[in-house]
């Protein structure tokens, strides 16, 4: 299949240019779109047959289910059950934004669009186009991220053809996304709610708005434990990951940028291809012929935003060792040394 790639402006596009996308996604097919979040592979979220496109399109498992997106606080009464004042209170703090929440799901979700779960993953998009094109086509919108399953997710329109060309119906590029990590997801079936996935969102700011949370000790693992199944299905997967090897080291700048140079020197020594991600403080002192720069410290926004176009990158230059620098595990910080630890299979040191 041709896949049509169409540019839409998030700040100055008139509706009527999404009417093909939104023709695709009534009558079954997928189609990507950008989210603050990361770009969605988008397919109708009450048609079995589209979440199986869904899958098919990524490689993913079948077990590992889809997020539903809604255009409307009063859609989740329609997709969702046992919908409780803390979730009200949480959608009208976060919605539309960059949190998913967990509900029993309601009789119409079919179990294709849910892995088989008898719960349902909602969220609320707030980038514009995101949000147009749920209204406009009428229907709920099924959006895993768009990336091949185990790739790290999509930030760029360019992510996605990489590894949706052929594969899907249409793209809309609606340019680099704001955000660049997913959606925080919070467990709304438990009397205290549970985070099964670090995001923009934070466990500070959603319990300023219900009181405690808690967090899945599968998230804040510091490796995989078998006897700690995660309880966000794609958590368990290895993901995000770069072909090369990653290794994420901590400790002190100094101490961390000494310990890089050396395991460049080593490795290149043995002739290996290696890559250092860095940040705007500290990468001038790595002695590295591929330094790349993921944002500054005094931004963890820019981190986050950066972290997958760089992951990407690491495949493109054929790196074979890539060594990381690691980040504080709070707030947002939690959220990207997260999804860090599994692009490098829980691979780090301390020195
Ligand atoms: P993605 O948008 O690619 O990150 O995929 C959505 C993710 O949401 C899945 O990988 C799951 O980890 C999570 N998810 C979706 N639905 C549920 C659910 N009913 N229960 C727990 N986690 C879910
Ligand atoms: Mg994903």
């Amino acid at each position: 299949m041709d896949t049509i790639i169409q540019k839409v402006n998030k700040d100055s596009f008139r509706e009527e240019e999404l009417e093909k996308a939104c023709e695709i996604l009534r009558s079954g097919g997928l189609v990507a779109f950008p989210t603050e979040t990361v770009y969605g592979l988008g397919g109708d979220a009450l048609s079995q047959e589209a979440a199986k496109k869904i899958y098919e399109a990524k490689g993913r498992p079948s077990d590992n289910p889809l997020i539903i997106h809604i255009a409307d606080i009063d859609n989740l009464y329609d997709v969702a059950e046992q919908v409780s004042g803390k979730a009200t209170a949480l959608a009208e703090a976060f919605w539309p934004g960059p949190l998913t929440m967990i509900f029993p799901k309601a009789e119409k979700v079919p179990l294709s669009t849910t892995g088989g779960l008898n719960t349902v993953a909602v969220r609320m998009p707030i980038h514009p186009v995101a949000a147009a094109l749920i209204r406009r086509s009428g229907i709920y919108i099924a959006a895993p991220s768009a990336n091949a399953s185990g790739r790290p997710s999509p930030t760029k329109a360019e992510h996605v053809i990489e590894d949706m060309d052929g594969r899907i119906h249409m793209v809309l590029d609606g340019g680099q996304v704001g955000i660049g990590i997913e959606s925080t997801i919070v467990d709304m079936t438990e009397d205290i709610p549970v985070i099964l996935r670090p995001g923009y969102i934070t466990k500070e700011k959603i319990e300023k708005v219900i009181g405690a949370v808690e967090i899945d000790p599968a998230v804040i693992a510091n490796e995989p434990k078998k006897d700690l199944i995660a309880k966000a299905p794609g958590m368990k997967y290895r993901h995000y990951a770069p072909k090369g090897q990653m290794t994420i080291v901590e400790g002190d700048q100094e101490k961390v940028v000494a310990a890089i140079n050396s395991l460049v020197q080593e490795k290149e020594g043995e002739g290996r291809r290696t890559a250092v991600i860095a940040t705007e403080e500290s990468k001038r002192f790595y002695r590295c012929k591929k330094v790349y720069c993921i944002g500054s410290r005094k931004n963890e926004g820019s981190i986050a935003a950066g972290l997958y176009d760089i992951l990407r990158q690491m495949d493109h230059i054929g790196a074979e060792y890539i060594y990381a620098e690691s980040f504080v595990e709070d707030t947002l910080g939690q959220a990207i040394m997260n999804r860090m630890l599994k692009a490098a299979g829980y691979n780090r040191i301390s020195v």
